[in-house]
Parts: structure tokens; sequence; C-alpha cells
């Protein structure tokens, strides 16, 4: 902790210390410390710092919370306010100040408070408004009165939570899923200013697999481990690369690792999962072939897109090639060596890749497009090097397997130059078998 954190008045509690005599002074080295409310510059100077803690604490017990006033409806400009509120983020420290997002039993959240800790539920009485454009704070100055609460009149959010397969067009939803990948906090330039980002892999008790970021100061305070159960309120869907993920604002509410039945029993349930995110599902902004189809795609530029459908192995003869081991693509032989084109050296440990030709059919339109790598994989089961080991009858029935599900693709399209003309090329990123089709005997 550093001195900030000690605003003038406030009352904290020293949880561990080191005590030293320095020439004729006896000091206290504080160590840790929990803040317990804010209290008033001492008015008598006659009496002493200990007297006066334990009136201030007592003076606070007595605040009249009866008239407490909802979020909602708070008008400009007036003062003495008490609101009893919840604080669900926090901004980063400058000058020794920062603001928190709080929201009340109202649901309302978008009022600004300075002095608080992230987490704590309080009644602050003698507060003023303020509206700055669009943005309304409470102005604390001196006159304010922090209270935290007895833990039987904390606040605590109410979710109602989506799953994560029905985030889709939703503005905004609550979820509570278990972290699967804890995610590295980057740095990031967003409008000309750095700030700090840290997406999260949650899994949804339905199977679902969607990454969560956090920006700023809320990405710096966010500790989570594998298997913590976060229940996330007020959280954006946005769609990328044709995948949703979710972003916290301001007023998305974090809660992590609650004590309740919905937490406890995802727990529970994730006891007796995968912990591999590559087991579960991703949830796509499925759209239709003739979409992605209809849809100009600019020189230079790629368009993403995820289709449900059906696909067929269009070319079945040599589908696998000596790839780079670092840009994975076609080597040459030459003079008893492997070259790469693409990074001009020789390569001396070629890895066996997949390139497949295939039909895709949504069940309207059907357009050819090349898989690669893992997804190739997931297609016809075996990886590249155990392929070349199977015999041609073993060949036919992978190939043909490929029919047999129905599938959730990932593609990305990009424009080529044919002759004057431009083109699109399609390539799978990734497939997902969503269920398999059942032949009948004929
Ligand atoms: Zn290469």
């Amino acid at each position: 902790m550093t001195s900030i954190d000690i605003e003038e008045f406030a009352i904290i509690r020293i949880n561990e210390y080191e005590y030293g005599t320095k020439r004729e002074s006896v000091y206290l080295v504080i160590r840790e410390f929990d803040k317990i409310a804010m209290g008033e510059a001492p008015r008598s100077p006659k009496r002493s710092l200990e007297e006066d803690t334990v009136t201030k604490v007592k003076r606070q017990k007595v605040v009249p919370f009866s008239k407490i006033t909802s979020i909602s409806e708070l008008m400009p400009h007036t003062s003495g306010i008490t609101v009893h509120v919840l604080v669900i983020s926090r901004t980063g420290i400058v000058n020794g100040k920062f603001s928190l997002t709080v929201c009340d039993q109202s649901g309302n959240g978008g009022a600004v408070f300075r002095d608080l800790v992230p987490g704590c539920s309080c009644y602050i009485t003698g507060a003023r408004l303020q509206c700055v454009s669009k943005y309304r704070f409470l102005d604390m100055r001196d006159t304010a009165i922090i209270t935290i609460c007895e833990p039987g009149d904390y606040l605590e959010m109410v979710y109602s939570y989506t799953p994560l397969d029905d985030i889709c067009g939703k503005a905004s939803v609550d979820i509570l899923c278990v972290v699967v990948d804890g995610g590295e906090l980057v740095a990031t330039e967003v409008g000309g200013s750095s700030t700090s980002r840290r997406s999260l892999e949650v899994v949804g008790r339905d199977g679902y697999i969607v990454s969560v970021t956090f920006w700023g100061q809320r990405a710096i305070d966010l500790t989570v481990a594998m298997g913590d159960i976060l229940a996330i309120g007020d959280v954006l869907p946005k769609v990328f690369h044709a995948q949703y993920t979710l972003t916290c604002t301001d007023t998305s509410c974090v809660g992590q690792n609650l004590d309740n039945a919905e937490s406890n029993a995802l727990q529970q349930w994730w006891t007796t999962q995968s912990h591999d995110k590559t087991d579960y599902r991703r949830v796509m902004a499925i759209s239709s072939l003739r979409t992605l189809l209809d849809t100009e795609i600019p020189l230079d530029e790629s368009y993403y897109s995820a289709i449900a459908g059906y696909i067929t192995i269009v070319e079945q003869g040599k589908i696998t090639y000596n790839a780079c081991s670092s840009c994975n693509r076609q080597l040459t032989e030459y003079a008893g060596q492997w070259l790469c084109n693409n990074c001009g050296v020789a390569c001396s440990s070629p890895s066996l890749q997949y390139v497949l030709r295939v039909r895709v059919d949504d069940g309207h339109y059907n357009a050819n497009m090349k898989v690669f790598g893992k997804a190739a994989v997931t297609l016809l089961g075996v990886s590249a090097d155990d392929w070349i080991h199977l015999s041609e009858d073993d060949h036919s029935a992978l190939f043909e397997s490929v029919a047999d599900h129905h599938y959730h693709i990932t593609c990305m399209a990009h424009a080529v130059m044919n002759q004057d003309i431009v083109d699109a090329e399609y390539t799978i990123i990734s497939v997902t078998i969503v269920d398999t089709i059942t032949q009948t005997p004929s």
C-alpha cells in the first residue's frame, strides 16, 4: 500500500506494524491496514486523538440513514445526499485521486464517487451532486461522510444470467462462468493513449467458451486463478472475426467466487469437466453462405465469417505437403535441401501439413474452400503424419466420413487478382462438429 491510500482524517485499523524509537521520538511503521471509515477534522484541540476516534466512530453509526436517495432520483446541485451503494469499478490513481463507478439497489449506476475502495458497500452522507455534460458526479469535498455498511446491510449485485450460447445479438448480459485461462496483462494503445488490457477465457455451464476483455485499472486490479467462478454483470457482447467476445465497461460488476447456490453448483460441475479450453465450443456469429458470397472484399483485406453447414472433400488426391517449420508455407526440394521461398532459407526439419480442397454447403448455397492445419485434422480425425501411413481404403473411408457431420465453420475470405478480375478465395480457419448425421439403412 502507498500513502495515497490514506486520506486525511480517515479511520484505519492497523493490522501489521513495527514499533521503533529514534532520538526522543517513538514511531510506528505501518505494514498493513484497513480503511474503516472517513472521519472529520478534530474540532477541539483539547481532545486526545484516541478519544476523538471513538467519538467519530460513534457519530458515524448514528448517521440518520432513514432518508436514502435512490441514484435514479438524484437531482442536480442538491447537497446533503445519502446514498447506499455498491462500488463496482475503479479508475487508475492520478495525482492521488481516483474515481469509482457505483450502483445502488435501484440498479442505477453512472454516478462517480471518490475516496472509496472497490468491492465495498457503504453509505455516503452529505455529498453534492454535480453534472458535467452527460456525467453525474457525487462531489464529496469535506462535507461527505462515508460509512462502510454492516455485514447485514451490504448491497449485493443481483445477476440475471444468460447462457453463453444465448448472448448473440444482445445489448448487454450477465454471465456466470469459470476461468479456464487467466490471460496476460497487455499494454495497448487506444485512441492515441496507452492503457492496459486483459482477456480471460471463460467457460459456461452450457459448454461454451468465450473471451472476456477488461480494460485499464480493472485489467490491472483483476487477479484470477484457473477455476475461479466469475459472475459478471452488464458485459457487452461484440463480434470479432465472426466470434462473440465480451467486453467489460465501467458499469460491469464482477463477483469472484461468490458463496451462493449457482456459483457453488458451477464450481462443483467444473471439477468433473475437461480443463483444456480446446474442448469447448466458441460462440459464433453464424451468418448465411450467401452473405459471405455477396460481400465484396477489398484487396489486401480479410473478411471473417461463420457458417453452419456440411463439408465434402472435392479433391481426393495428394492432400499433404512439406511445410516450413517457421511459416508453414510449402517447401520446394532443391539439391537435397528443403527451401522456403517465404523465409528465404533452407528448412532442416520440415513438418507434414494438410491442404484440403472442400465444398461447403449451407443448404442453399455452396462454395469451394481450402482447409489447412488443425481444421483439416478435425475434419479427417488423424494427423498428417498418421495419414501417410494409412491404406487407400482407409483414406477413402475418412474422406467419406467428413460428410457425416454438420459443422460450424469459421472462414476467412480474401481478395486475389485473377487476370485483372478481383476474385475471392476462402480458407477455413476452424471447424466444430455440431452433430452427426445418423444414416438410416436403405
Ligand atoms: Zn518459411
